[in-house]
């Protein structure tokens, strides 16, 4: 049965010297019976802690690092549905290398990935992983393409390589940099002890629920954790099937065997069936997603849904409350105030762009609420614009003295002027789009 935390708070050592990166050992008793923290977190856990908490302390998906650099953490989720808490590790995203493509397109293909990133909300968004899969005749092809990739990105790599002499000396290569052994087979013993040995983890493949059930419980029983389970489903649809009830038992049941993130390689079809089945596999699970060849308006789409999907429901994303600078501002051009809420900035800022005007924009602090739900929860008010913007001295920055307020609110406009003697409001519009025809219309200095 779990233990509540203060079970495993009178396991603990109760000297609360934050060793583990929490203030005190209630909190970190706490986050232990939420499964967001593990007990070797604690330097000071007696055996008898560790052996009373044993799988009370294991997280229900176990969290799996791939690579030394930037390859991503993955797994490590607490809940099936964002909306119950958040999710924590985003999806990894990777490109597929095949080594009989040739020495000169797994090079363009390491550095298109590598180089390309994308900004979003204030956010950069990048893939994470190569997949090398061996399927050419050649060792050394094999050795070429791990070695191109080495040296060439800091991704994680995962590696499928049937030619067990290879996988070995491909391990060898890769020493020190945590990749992961993709099984196109069964689990074997002599696969534990490569994954023992190179310390890589291991993607293991099976073809149903109960087959992967048997061969991860057997790389468990031989002390492997770091493990990500592939359930080849028939079709989409079973992919998805299968992915649900893996996920499901983790966490509902607390199936130790099905606790590990979930891999998915994304099968070569044309580009709107990519698009179809790696967006319904991020939502419904996928931890890590091999995309079969590199496309920048599939890599785009998917890294925005999957920062809609990990963004956690309770923070708004938010950029930091402050005078912005949009263009090239002098202290003659026009003031325009917003709230912090990402998209809202982005969307003004990017709007005042498009209209050619240079202008400042402020920004106040409403908690990243956007602008009518700011103003109805009082976050948006006259009294705290006007404090935010004496705060920020705006009056000894800019010459003008008008200030635009969101159309949205154009009925804080009388009391705001009240409360900023000298300053004239004037109503914006209510949408974003508008500003351009806006800032056309309406003399702003
Ligand atoms: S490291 Fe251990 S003893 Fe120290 S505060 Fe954390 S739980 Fe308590």
């Amino acid at each position: 049965m779990a233990l509540s935390g203060l079970d495993i708070f009178k396991l603990l050592p109760k000297t609360n010297c934050g060793d583990c990166g929490v203030p005190t050992c209630m909190a970190f008793a706490m986050k232990i019976a939420q499964k967001k923290a593990e007990l070797s977190s604690c330097p000071h856990a007696s055996e008898e802690a560790k052996a009373a908490l044993g799988a009370a302390s294991e997280p229900p998906v176990r969290l799996v690092k791939i690579g030394a650099g930037n390859g991503p953490e993955v797994g490590g989720e607490t809940v099936l549905f964002r909306h119950e808490k958040t999710f924590f590790h985003p999806t990894g995203i990777g490109l597929e290398i095949r080594t009989s493509q040739g020495e000169d397109k797994i090079l363009d293909d390491v550095r298109e990935l590598e180089g390309y990133r994308a900004e979003r909300v204030g956010e950069v968004l990048k893939a994470d992983l190569f997949f090398i899969s061996h399927d050419s005749a050649e060792k050394a092809a094999f050795l070429r393409a791990v070695s191109l990739a080495k040296a060439n990105s800091t991704k994680g790599l995962v590696i499928d390589c049937p030619d067990e002499e290879a996988l070995k000396e491909g391990l060898e290569l890769l020493r020190n940099d945590r990749p992961a052994i993709y099984l196109r087979r069964p689990l074997t013993e002599r696969d534990i002890e490569m994954a023992k040995t190179s310390g890589a983890s291991l993607v293991i493949t099976a073809s149903s629920p109960q087959d992967l059930a048997d061969q991860t419980e057997k790389a468990r029983q031989s002390g492997l954790t770091n493990l990500i389970l592939n359930c080849q489903g028939n079709g989409l649809g079973g992919a998805i099937q299968n992915n649900a009830i893996l996920r499901r038992s983790a966490l509902k049941k607390s199936f130790k065997p099905f606790g590990f993130p979930l891999f998915i390689r994304i099968a070569d079809a044309d580009g709107f069936e990519s698009l179809a089945a790696s967006a319904a596999l991020l939502c419904k699970y996928a931890s890590i997603i091999i995309l079969p060849r590199f496309d920048k308006a599939l890599l785009y789409t998917l890294f925005t849904l999957r920062q809609n999907i990990y963004t956690d429901p309770q923070k708004p994303i938010q950029v930091d409350p402050r005078i912005y600078a949009i263009g090239d501002p002098t202290p003659d051009s026009p003031v325009f105030v917003t709230t912090n809420f990402s998209l809202t900035y982005f969307i003004v800022s990017g709007e005042i762009e498009n209209s050619g005007t240079s202008a400042h924009l402020v920004v106040c602090d409403t908690e990243g609420q956007s602008v009518l739900t700011a103003w109805a929860g009082g976050k948006f008010v006259p009294e705290k614009i006007a404090k935010f913007i004496k705060d920020i001295k705006l009056e000894e920055k800019v010459k003008t003295r008008k200030i635009v307020i969101p159309g949205f609110v154009a009925q804080i406009s009388g009391e705001l002027e009240e409360k900023l003697p000298g300053w004239e409001v004037i109503v914006g519009c209510q949408e974003a789009a508008d500003i351009p025809s806006f800032v056309k219309s309406v003399n702003l200095v």
